[in-house]
């Protein structure tokens, strides 16, 4: 199965009569399409800064090494572009790109297999799995305003779980605190006392601040706290999640497996890791092992509506110790119109796809009106 042709290019979302010349950043997915045996696979790099800079690392410095390679050297394929480019700094911009890769290449075996990821993984415990709405922005709503929004995910997804997100200015700490618990009180009394209820405080608490706000977390019955301090204090977030009876959370910022195996040193008990960070099919695997190892939850990270998500569920129904809903970010639809098929919410739960690799169906001329190529 040799590879013959590496494209790189973002699909860009919203109304697509109105879409800009120029894609704007964090408004597009950044995918890899890998053609061999006249099969493509399709691959989704980390988001971050509209995921340009991985797609011109695959472009410029990743595709010359694929052409003519065979897709089943796959694991020595991702490993020696990864040890060619780890100057550039294995945390970010290269992980990203090869996890692209590693996506798309598990895409074609599976379409060369006729067999969806997951068999080709060893199999699924389960085929339907429960999801978590993740609603962010909530630094920047009154309590009313974070009520209205939570109450409206409620009735449009009927998700199993929910988690607030506060999206605060990176770098600011310890803004509003009693805001915080303010709305997280809010919540608790909109959903009742069952309901799982998790809290997502985008790094914005010093230590001291953390503990507090986790104590009341505690006492308001919430299932997990997420990543309360900076996510590249590792003993900080350790000193937290050790302190704490809530089960502290945090990953979704680790691009190898090393540093999610620093976290779990560290204390955390919970990790996160984001399969278009970390290592695409293979890397979130090799974190599953790890946390098995460890009797650590893993619970990936995951806000992409269409690669990404499938991916993260063929991953997810392999996983034997599934403790937590998965993920759902805001606006996942906006993958509908192009990637026709994508897990979209059914009674509580995100179905894993079944057919060949991703199981992704998608609508070419949708595609090619929303793609913009990115080259090295
Ligand atoms: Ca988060």
């Amino acid at each position: 199965m040799k590879i013959t042709k590496v494209e790189t290019f973002l699909v860009r979302w919203g109304d697509v009569a109105r879409l800009p010349t120029e894609a704007a950043s964090g408004t597009a997915t950044a995918v890899v399409a890998i053609h061999a045996d006249g099969m493509v696979g399709y691959g989704e790099a980390s988001p971050m800064q509209g995921g340009v800079a991985s797609l011109a690392v695959i472009a410029r410095d990743m595709a010359p090494a694929l052409i003519g390679a065979d897709v089943l050297d796959h694991a020595v394929i991702v490993d020696r572009l990864l040890h060619k480019l780890i100057k550039l700094g294995p945390d970010g911009i290269v992980t990203g790109a090869l996890a692209a890769v590693d996506i798309a290449l598990w895409d074609l075996k599976g379409k060369a297999f006729r067999q969806p990821i997951h068999k080709l993984l060893g199999g699924a415990w389960r085929t339907r799995i429960p999801f978590y709405a993740s609603i962010g922005g909530h630094a920047a709503r009154d309590v009313d305003g974070v009520v209205k929004t939570v109450e409206a995910r409620l009735k449009a997804e009927q998700p199993s779980a929910i988690k607030i997100r506060w999206d605060g200015a990176r770098g600011e700490i310890d803004r509003d605190i009693a805001g915080d618990i303010a709305k997280a009180r809010a919540v608790r009394r909109l959903v009742g006392d069952d309901f799982p209820l998790a809290f997502d405080a985008n790094n914005r608490y010093s230590i001291g601040a953390a503990i507090r706000v986790g104590r009341v977390l505690e006492d308001l019955g919430y299932i997990w706290f997420e990543e309360p301090v900076e996510y590249y204090h590792f003993k900080a977030m350790g000193q937290v999640a050790q302190r704490l009876d809530i089960t502290v959370s945090a990953g979704e910022q680790c691009y190898t497996l090393q540093s999610v195996a620093a976290l779990i040193d560290s204390g955390v008990r919970m990790v996160q890791p984001d399969i278009v960070k970390m290592g695409g099919v293979t890397g979130l695997m090799q974190c599953a092992a790890l946390c098995h190892a460890h009797g650590v939850e893993f619970v990936p990270h995951q806000t992409q509506p269409s690669i990404g998500n499938a991916a993260n569920l063929h991953v997810l129904a392999t996983v034997m110790h599934a403790t937590k809903p998965a993920e759902l970010a805001d606006d996942w639809a906006r993958a509908a119109d192009t990637f026709i098929d994508a897990p979209r919410p059914d009674a509580g739960c995100l179905v894993v796809p079944d057919g060949p690799g991703l199981g992704l169906a998608i609508d070419d001329a949708m595609l090619a009106r929303r793609r913009v190529d990115v080259r090295g």
